[in-house]
């Protein structure tokens, strides 16, 4: 017969194990002290895999870095949207963005132009003139960049919260705070910017 294992005692992360609880259907329990001060009941599996190392509060203070970073990185469904908005390479043949100047097969100069979404690059078509090519370019950011910057300037004005605001205070499983923050994170706003979009949906059936 093997020896049950017993966690109590054990640090993982900001958590002490103080004593095993009812299980949860086959999953044992422990009842952990968290260093902030907070109790809290994890499955013995998250603590061993390291998947919880606190009540939550690590990922909140984790979520308050992520406000805090530097806005060109974040992405808005996977587009860094600040990058769109770039200014054309110091190294382009032309002076606009995303149109290439080259020596084709026969010896004269063509233009070239792509767009960059998703780190894909699309091929827009190849022209005799630069302006073509840079028709085709404005053509292709309709297409493919604008949609995501509109999406990203409607959610900055859906953040904005009026002066008549009320807060609420909740507490949050663990995984559902990763996952709230990943979000956020993702679609270019603020953790409460990030709640309140799905609060809005459930209970005005809006936005
Ligand atoms: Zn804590």
């Amino acid at each position: 017969m093997t020896r049950r294992l017993d966690l109590t005692g054990a640090r993982y992360g900001r958590l002490i194990v103080l004593e095993e609880v009812e299980p949860r259907g086959k999953y044992r329990r422990y009842l952990c002290q968290c260093d902030c001060g907070n109790k809290t009941v994890v499955n013995m599996n998250d603590l061993r895999s390291g998947n919880t190392k606190s009540c939550g509060c690590l990922h909140k203070d984790a979520g308050k870095r992520v406000a805090k970073f530097d806005e060109t990185r974040l992405k808005h469904k996977g587009v860094a949207t600040q990058l769109l908005q770039n200014k054309v390479r110091k190294d382009s043949t032309t002076g606009i963005k995303g149109v290439y100047a080259y020596q084709n097969n026969s010896g004269t100069i063509v233009y070239r132009a792509t767009i960059g979404i998703k780190g894909k690059e699309i091929y827009l078509g190849t022209y005799d003139t630069i302006e073509d090519a840079a028709e085709a370019r404005k053509h292709g950011e309709a297409i493919y960049h604008e949609p995501y910057l509109k999406e990203v300037n409607l959610t900055k004005q859906q953040s904005r919260l009026t002066g008549s605001a009320k807060g609420i205070h909740v507490r949050v499983p663990e995984d559902l705070h990763r996952k709230i923050v990943e979000s956020a994170e993702q679609n270019h706003r603020s953790i409460n910017a990030e709640i309140l979009y799905h609060l809005e949906q459930v209970y005005r059936g809006t936005c």
